[in-house]
């Protein structure tokens, strides 16, 4: 049984652009995926440690019949391809963070994979792209994406085509 599935693009390091728009075309080419949008392209400044270069941002929609576990692990790996190193520092700077924020309407809280991912609801730099993408969306245990939006003002996230 497939399910749709999206995941948040992030890099702020060694050309972000580009890091962002191949990994778009290798979340599409993974097994048993195949990729049905992918949102524009945002500029957002850093989350955490604020001494690093702003971030790229995106949301892509997948189609999938991958377990949740088994792509996060190719989620991982593909990370690991574009030159990240884990060093343990959170929200540090980045070639490349891909993270799972919806898996169909499952709600799951293992210790490795949390899914509604548990900061999608507060960070505009994934509702604004996502919201592209759907016309409205219950998110699992926060309700819908459109109340989500109205609390979460878009500061200063830009679409890259429009600066
Ligand atoms: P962050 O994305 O918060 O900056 P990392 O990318 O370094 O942090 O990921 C840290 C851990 O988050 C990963 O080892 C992974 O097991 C875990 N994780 C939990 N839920 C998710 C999810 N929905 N998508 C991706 N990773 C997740
Ligand atoms: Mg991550």
């Amino acid at each position: 049984m497939s399910v749709i599935v999206y995941i948040a693009l992030g890099s702020n390091l060694d050309t972000p652009i580009s890091h962002i728009q191949r990994a778009c075309q290798e979340l599409g080419a993974l097994p048993q995926t195949r990729s049905l949008q992918c949102s524009r392209l945002y500029q957002s400044t850093p989350h955490g440690a604020a001494d690093q270069p702003d971030y790229i941002n995106a949301v892509v929609e997948l189609e999938t019949r991958l377990p949740s576990s088994e792509l996060l692990s190719m989620l991982q790996s593909l990370e690991q391809a574009h030159g990240r190193v884990h060093t343990g520092e959170r929200w540090g700077p980045r070639p490349l963070d891909l993270d799972i924020l919806l898996y169909g309407d499952q709600q799951i809280d293992g210790p490795n994979l949390q899914i509604p991912h548990p900061y999608m609801v507060e960070r505009a730099f994934v509702l604004y792209p996502l919201a592209e993408l759907v016309t409205d969306l219950n998110i699992p245990g926060y309700g819908l994406l459109s109340d989500l939006l109205q609390t979460c003002p878009a500061g200063e996230l830009e679409p890259l085509n429009e600066l």
